[in-house]
């Protein structure tokens, strides 16, 4: 097959979440199973460019329809991690991807409206023939809508589209000028069944097109996929899921093992596995001496990833008193677009900073996170909701037992060390999006830590079994895609 993938991020050239390292380990996991996959990214003026191998220019000239005025694009192709990648580069006052950031500007519907039109007029002019292009998250949900009205009737009918939801709660809604842009009638599609959005009627919502227009929909693990059909995490989306409910399922994510694999890990003190699991001690002792912790003999926890409300960030913050008062070192890596939340974390930071048994890292850091991984006791996902989670997976390879939150990818991978079903025990889980939830898994993992360290190593192996690897879920995409060829 011949896929495609369009995405706003992709690992390791950029990356802002779990988005970037599934397209990267999705589509080397496909590539590697014989099918010819390409990604087609911005080109970010803040990309990690050192991490592209041979770019150069693929099409200097690609005139892309915006208002009455086309705008010319410059497509670059190199390699990423093994993955033929593309890079559109408008050449415009808008400026829209040099800008010195990933998301966040007033306009980042039109941004990426405009980036849509471009991969499908570079598409269309490359002559590249998809069967598939696989399309994720809002910023890629006009591309079902500009081949169905627009590039079908160009010759490119029998390309299907594939669109994975990875967070529902952002679902790209603008003024309809968005469409006008790029060429299309707003009027056309200010319909409830097609893009208006269902609660600000005057607005579109690129989202509610992507999963209206495409040929398949999924998300990201089939408990978050039953819950943003069910419940109201779908934001809204939920009738629109429902409406399509036989062209739509949950895949769980898997992660990328050699990019995550303390077997291979460049980045960490002493690679490690399971028959070697003493050595993780070392990336402990390596951790802690880069983060200036006490060398003493406590658990450290961890927490990983985007500090938004999403991610419970106030469990976050009782985790770290938590752990201070019970013997315990913390750990934080983070980071916050909102100002009010990265203020609260600096703030933190300056006020713990001579504490000997702990350390808020705030900012991104892949290298760091790395270490972490390799060298924490636990890790804390107490996420309200979680499409998947790939923290929770990564620590799991690395031995370290993950304490998340019962809640969509977390409850389908993370299973109780007390539970008595027949699955294998592999962390700690919590229900109430509380303290006092928190604190119970914590009084359970840190009490086996002290008190039943055999215990707690079995855990720890249980989870290191685990195979979250992209072998299985990659599969299901390859089903996902011939079921829609065949459409
Ligand atoms: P989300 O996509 O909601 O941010 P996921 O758990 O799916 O959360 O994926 C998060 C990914 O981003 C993981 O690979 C994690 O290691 C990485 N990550 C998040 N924050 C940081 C950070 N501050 N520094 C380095 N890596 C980070």
């Amino acid at each position: 097959m011949n896929i495609i993938m369009v995405s706003s991020e992709c690992a390791p050239v950029s990356k802002v979440g779990g988005l970037a390292d599934v397209v990267d380990g999705l589509g080397r996991e496909l590539q590697n199973r014989g099918h010819t996959v390409s990604v087609i990214l911005p080109k970010y003026d803040c990309m990690e460019a050192a991490e592209i191998i041979g770019l150069e220019v693929e099409m200097p000239d690609l005139w892309v329809p915006c208002y009455t005025q086309p705008i010319r694009c410059t497509i670059h192709k190199g390699i990423v991690h093994d993955l033929t990648c593309y890079f559109v580069d408008p050449q415009s006052d808008q400026k829209f991807f040099s800008r010195g950031v990933f998301y966040g500007q007033k306009d980042d519907a039109e941004r990426f409206a405009f980036f849509n039109r471009a991969v499908l007029e570079f598409i269309f002019k490359a002559d590249l023939k998809p069967d598939v292009i696989h399309c994720h998250d809002w910023q890629t949900g006009l591309i079902p809508v500009l081949l169905a009205d627009v590039y079908s009737k160009l010759g490119m009918q029998n390309i299907r589209v594939c669109y994975t939801l990875h967070n529902i709660k952002h679902q790209g809604t603008a003024a309809p000028k968005a469409l006008e842009m790029i060429g299309l009638n707003p009027k056309e599609y200010m319909r409830k069944d097609r893009l208006m959005d269902d609660s600000k009627p005057d607005y579109i919502n690129l989202m509610k097109g992507g999963i209206i227009y495409s040929d398949s929909t999924n998300t990201v693990s089939p408990q978050y996929a039953w819950e943003i059909k069910n419940t109201d995490e779908g934001y809204g989306l939920e009738k629109i899921l429902n409406d399509k409910d036989f062209k739509y399922q949950g895949i769980l994510n898997g992660i990328d093992y050699d990019t995550w694999n303390p077997e291979k890990d460049t980045f960490i003190s002493k690679k490690y596995g399971i028959n070697t699991i003493s050595d993780k001690e070392h990336n402990k002792q390596a951790l802690r001496e880069k983060l200036m912790i006490s060398q003493d003999n406590k658990p450290i926890i961890a927490a990983v990833g985007r500090l938004d409300p999403q991610k419970g960030v106030h469990l976050i913050k009782h985790t770290l008193f938590y752990a201070l008062e019970n013997n315990c070192q913390f750990v934080l890596l983070g980071s916050s677009p909102d100002k009010e939340i990265s203020e609260y974390f600096w703030h933190l930071k300056y006020y713990l900073n001579d504490n000997p048994n702990c350390h808020l890292e705030i900012g991104y850091d892949d290298a760091l996170a790395h270490l972490i991984y390799a060298g924490a006791d636990m890790i804390v996902v107490p996420s309200l909701f979680e499409p998947c989670g790939l923290t929770q997976l990564i620590s799991m390879k690395y031995g370290t037992v993950p304490i998340v939150r019962k809640t969509g990818g977390l409850s389908d991978t993370v299973f109780d060390a007390n539970s008595k079903e027949g699955k294998r025990q592999n962390g700690f889980m919590f229900n109430d999006f509380t303290y006092a939830g928190i604190e119970e898994a914590l009084v359970r993992a840190t009490g086996l830590w002290y008190k039943n360290p055999e215990a707690f190593k079995a855990i720890m192996i249980n989870a290191m079994q685990c195979d979250y690897s992209w072998n299985y879920p990659s599969e299901s995409y390859i089903k996902l895609y011939r079921t829609a060829m065949e459409s």
